[in-house]
């Protein structure tokens, strides 16, 4: 059915405190891609609320390579709602529009409740205007976890008002109050319930507003656009919002052909690391299918801390054994006091439990299983504490130097690593 296309929703886990008030007292503004009615009770946070909707608009229309006369007939018709009776009462909600828990949309009308911090209210706001977006570009968003991954992706921000900026991962949970996408995340890693890339793309619609649903549809989201290898297929996906079938992703998946076994395990390391302050900037990990199979000659790597996982550019076989070794100096952050480290780290500086500073490896399997439903945790060892490592399965060798996320660009120097086969 051409509704379904058209309808799209997110859930609500918060309750609202309710205040009475007559439909005639409820704010309204106007701005040039939004027409806000609302309920909550501070002006200048509506003000806002538009303001940043507005600002997103040419930032959207940046993101999927369009030009701003594409929109100049967009505009949302949006209500932002404490209390829902008032807005049902004076027929706001149409009786056709489910209940919903965060907020829905269709076509160009979007309701939203409004949350416990502004933040959230916002990020809801534009979740369900990208949603109207898409249907007015697209004709529709794809399936769920493009339509939900991709309104949560341009729905993250920084700022707000004017200097609003879109796809930007907040950097702490202050910055993000009752958002709650990495603790979520977190939970499902604490569990072993990190779905694999292809688990994420077969996720079905629901309207319960799941926040793990769309926490993970972002981050395959984030992914598919972060990586300039995946970045048009990903963009030229969008055209085909009108299929939310199989189709969409057997499409998607032929135009990355034979970089899709790299694109999970680049989930599966991308998924272990995702909070506050992620940068994909630094956390891009250089692989190719072609990289070659190790040789058993020594290998030297420069680990530097200012980038996140690096390879030492060879695939290394089954049954190898390896000793690594590692010397240098490098300097975490500057303030408020620059912390020189050596590969054992900063003993008395923790990050997720282990040393600052420390040099970390970890094996990554070239192999993924793509009718797993969850991707298998990996071991991150230190370097000092564990030199002597066995191969069990082909993979390919990766170290980092431990840092808070977010952290890394102000770090320098680097370690000089050593692999040697061992006897
Ligand atoms: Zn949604």
């Amino acid at each position: 059915m051409i509704q379904s296309q058209l309808i799209f929703g997110v859930g609500c886990f918060f309750a609202l405190f309710a205040v009475p008030l007559q439909a005639d007292e409820l704010l309204v503004r106007d701005g040039q891609y939004i027409h806000l009615t609302t309920d909550i009770a501070s002006t200048e946070e509506a003000e806002i609320l538009v303001a940043s909707f507005d600002a997103a608009i040419p930032q959207w229309a940046e993101f999927w390579n369009l030009d701003k006369e594409s929109l100049t007939d967009f505009k949302v018709e949006a209500c932002v709602i404490r209390n829902k009776a008032n807005f049902n009462q004076s027929g706001l909600i149409p009786a056709t529009v489910p209940n919903f828990p965060f907020g829905y949309a269709i076509g160009n009308q979007v309701w939203v409740l409004a949350q416990q911090s502004e933040y959230y209210t916002r990020h809801l706001l534009l979740h369900e205007g990208i949603h109207s977006l898409a249907y007015h570009l697209f004709k529709g968003a794809g399936p769920t976890w493009f339509q939900e991954g991709t309104a949560e992706l341009l729905a993250t921000h920084h700022g707000a008002g004017r200097d609003i900026k879109i796809n930007r991962i907040p950097l702490s949970r202050e910055d993000a109050p009752y958002w709650g996408r990495f603790k979520r995340m977190g939970q499902s890693t604490e569990s072993g319930e990190v779905p694999s890339f292809n688990a994420v793309l077969g996720y079905q619609p629901n309207l319960t507003g799941d926040v793990a649903t769309y926490s993970w549809s972002w981050a395959a989201c984030m992914i598919l656009s972060s990586y300039p290898e995946y970045r048009s297929a990903f963009i030229t996906a969008a055209e085909r919002g009108q299929e939310t079938g199989p189709a969409f992703n057997r499409e998607l998946q032929s135009s990355l052909g034979k970089q899709w076994p790299i694109l999970a395990a680049r989930w599966r390391i991308a998924c272990h690391d995702l909070d506050y302050g992620f940068d994909w900037q630094r956390e891009q990990v250089k692989l190719s299918a072609k990289d070659p199979l190790w040789n058993g000659d020594d290998l030297q790597i420069q680990v530097r801390p200012d980038q996140g996982w690096q390879s030492c550019g060879v695939r290394i076989p089954r049954g190898a054994k390896l000793r690594i070794s590692a010397e240098g100096k490098i300097t975490l952050a500057d303030q408020p006091k620059a912390w020189i480290s050596q590969p054992q780290g900063i003993t008395f500086q923790y990050h997720r439990g282990r040393p600052l500073g420390q040099l970390q490896f970890c094996l990554l399997p070239n192999a993924n299983d793509p009718q797993a439903k969850r991707i298998e945790p990996l071991k991150t060892q230190g370097v000092v504490d564990q030199p002597l490592v066995n191969v069990s399965e082909y993979s390919w060798l990766l170290f980092r130097i431990n840092d808070e996320c977010g952290k890394r660009a102000d770090n320098r120097g680097s370690y000089q690593v050593s692999i040697k086969r061992a006897r």
